[in-house]
């Protein structure tokens, strides 16, 4: 397949990772943001493959694990109303909140339903218009303009039986307070190319000066990541600060400036609190009061919500790049994908189900693999 094959060969991987052997002097922590970077990286065992000075912290970039338990609870208690149909991604069905999940309550006679695209709710709320429709609006900027399209969408139907439990998050908020956090490791980051590709990475280039570190924008095949760990290596070495794009053919600067105005029609930045992590400061999105109408929180009125993590997850370290998958002490035994504790075991893209797939039941290096093939 074109743009994947060609970034896949073992063989074009290796001459990159000889580069990096030839580049790298002394040791260097850097983070890729994206949970969808994380599992290509581990999946491919890049990580195994670079020299011992370099070391790989997996990022808060998986919107599954950072939803707030808080938002996962409030979404349990509107999907078991008997007048709401509620419609989610499917990954969201078995992340756990306080006390159950998404699955357990569609088990226990809700009516939750899995949609590919938040346009299939809107077709579900016309064809029940005696039913409240709710869709789970979570997400990084990826998802933000599909889920603001539908808002728009939902309006020029004039649905009143349609809202969006919104969730959003953004990239540049959480990089700001990964290096603020004390005892921060992090000195590189690479940026996820598909952020970049709505966003462009015009808000980096000011985070890149006040911390003094470099952004390498990355895609996610082994080629692409090889390359964003190349250019950070190279400018970590040279002492070089700033902005760098290892992924031109899917991102520009600007970015795609029409999904960045129906967003901001949409969603105004808000507060968010972070799963595990906790409050940062303007790095959420939520509707603005001219779609206060499709504000599932503002319809459905669900009481107090006390929400409690399981005292064994580690999740907040690992996605702040503190702590490793490997390093809780519940990984692979009282936590599974069967039996997810957090977050990070269920999602596809979060980094406990990476190292499970990929470190528990595969050990040997894919790359070496093909390359002795
Ligand atoms: S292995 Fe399970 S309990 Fe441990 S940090 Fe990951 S999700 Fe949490």
């Amino acid at each position: 397949m074109k743009y994947v094959d060609e970034y896949r060969q073992a063989d074009r991987v290796e001459t990159v990772l000889d580069q990096i052997r030839e580049t790298v002097r002394q040791p260097w922590v850097m983070m890729e943001i994206c949970g969808g970077q994380t599992h290509a990286i581990v999946r491919h065992r890049l990580d195994r493959l670079l020299p011992d000075e370099l070391e790989l912290v997996h990022g808060p970039g998986c919107p599954v694990c950072v939803t707030p338990i808080e938002q996962i609870d409030r979404a349990l208690a509107i999907a078991a109303r008997p007048e709401v149909i509620f419609t989610s991604f499917g990954d969201m069905l078995r992340v756990p909140g306080t006390n159950t999940d998404l699955l357990s309550v569609r088990a226990a006679g809700g009516d939750v339903r899995v949609v590919y695209s938040p346009l299939d709710a809107l077709t579900i709320a016309q064809a029940n218009p005696n039913r409240q429709v709710v869709f789970f609006a979570i997400g990084f900027e990826t998802t933000a303009p599909a889920n603001a399209m539908c808002a728009l969408q939902a309006a020029r139907l004039g649905l009143d039986n349609f809202s969006l439990l919104v969730s959003h998050v953004r990239v540049p908020p959480a990089i700001e307070a990964i290096l603020s956090a004390k005892g921060s490791r992090v000195q590189g980051f690479l940026a996820a190319g598909h952020v970049s590709a709505v966003m462009g990475y015009w808000e980096y280039p000011p985070l890149a000066e006040r911390f003094q570190v470099p952004i390498v924008i990355t895609g996610f095949e082994p080629l692409d990541l090889a390359w964003g760990i190349l250019e950070t290596v190279r400018m970590l070495e040279a002492g070089e600060v700033g902005v760098a794009n290892a992924y031109q053919r899917a991102v520009t600067y600007q970015g795609n400036r029409p999904a960045q105005l129906v967003i901001d029609q949409v969603f105004e930045p808000c507060d968010r609190n972070w799963r595990g992590i906790g409050l940062i400061a303007g790095s959420g999105w939520r509707l603005r009061p001219a779609y206060a109408s499709f504000d599932a929180e503002l319809r459905f009125d669900v009481g107090p919500i006390r929400s409690a993590e399981s005292e064994d997850c580690i999740a907040g370290r690992i996605l702040q790049g503190l702590s490793k998958p490997t390093d809780c002490p519940a990984f692979g035994s009282a936590c599974t994908p069967e039996h997810p504790l957090g977050a990070t075991m269920v999602s596809s893209e979060g980094a406990c189900a990476a190292y499970y797939r990929y470190r528990l039941n595969a050990p040997e290096p894919a790359l070496l693999e093909e390359r002795r093939a």
